[in-house]
């Protein structure tokens, strides 16, 4: 047999740094596997996989706008790709298609490992899309203090408060939705936060989620603000600089996805062997 394929599948993908990150981790590994893009047209997701792992592949990274597709398409879903209702990792064995999420235990592992205290923290997370859907439960995990979920248009956030309601009560988390609109009045929430997290694709197009009323009510020096963003110091992550804020993009969590989803596909056994914090230097110099 060959070397084993993997690949990400997402549109676009040419600047995906996920192939990068995998054959550092081959290389940690000493494992010999092939990792590639793909990028299906938008609505011939399942078509595009299916015949990828057809072919022999073996596991699939899975990025905007696919996730909920991924989730669909797989035979076996993990608890916590059930619950958040999207899939960043697929692979096959023994004839079935599992799915995965490994976003949000990489979010929480990058934040950890910036010193972030996330018991007792104060989380403000804005956007209700895929990205934000798949980091509630792990974050929630963590026993924070309050955790509100702040979007454009209401209905969605709601739909994730009801969605996560059990999880965020067994955690004696006060878990809440508010519109970005909301965030203005001094009056609707309790100010500041520890913890703000953006999950909205606004970065991608330099704009901020939050406006300048906003911003004065929710950052305080000690507040720390994460753009999933990466690459680039985004507009949201500006404003919260200039109120004094620690600042961070998403690239340590990108790489802290990549690296459970490799233990998924290459087996837990090499997790001592693999230094995602190594790569995410590598990848920042
Ligand atoms: P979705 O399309 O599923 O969701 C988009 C979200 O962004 C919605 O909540 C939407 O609000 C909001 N939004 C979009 N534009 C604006 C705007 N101009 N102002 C305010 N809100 C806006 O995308 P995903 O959730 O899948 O991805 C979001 C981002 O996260 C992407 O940029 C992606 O690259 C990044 N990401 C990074 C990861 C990493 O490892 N670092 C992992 C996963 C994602 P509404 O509902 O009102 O439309």
């Amino acid at each position: 047999a060959g070397v084993d394929v993997y690949a990400v599948a997402g549109n676009p993908i040419a600047h995906s740094k996920s192939p990068a990150i995998h054959q550092r981790f081959a290389e940690q590994a000493k494992q010999r596997m092939h990792y590639g893009r793909l990028q299906p047209e938008v609505g011939a997701f399942a078509q595009a996989a299916k015949a990828f792992f057809a072919a022999g592949g073996k596991g699939m990274n899975v990025t905007v706008p696919f996730k909920l597709d991924a989730q669909n398409l797989a035979d076996v879903l993990t608890p916590r790709a059930q619950l958040a209702g999207a899939v960043n990792t697929l692979w096959k064995t023994e004839g079935k298609i599992f799915g995965d999420n490994t976003d949000g235990a990489g979010l929480v592992r990058d934040l950890l490992a910036q010193g972030i205290d996330l018991h007792s923290a104060r989380i403000l997370l804005i956007g209700a899309g895929g990205a934000a859907r798949g980091v509630i439960g792990p974050l929630l995990e963590q026993a924070p203090k309050s955790f509100i979920i702040a979007n454009r248009s209401s209905a969605k956030a709601d739909e994730l408060v009801k969605l996560f309601a059990d999880l965020a009560a067994s955690k004696e988390v006060a878990l809440e939705s508010r519109t970005l609109a909301d965030l203005e009045d001094p009056a609707k929430t309790q100010y500041p936060f520890d913890l703000v997290i953006n999950a909205t694709a606004a970065g991608l197009t330099d704009e901020s989620p939050l406006s300048s009323q906003a911003v004065s009510n929710i950052f305080v020096p000690s507040s720390f603000a994460y753009d999933m963003v990466y690459g680039k110091t985004t507009a949201f992550m500006q404003q919260a600089l200039q109120r004094g804020a620690r600042v961070s993009d998403g690239l340590g969590m990108l790489v802290e996805q990549a690296a459970d989803a490799f233990l998924l596909w290459r087996g837990a056994h090499l997790t001592n062997l693999i230094d995602p914090r190594v790569v995410l230097a590598e990848l920042r110099s």
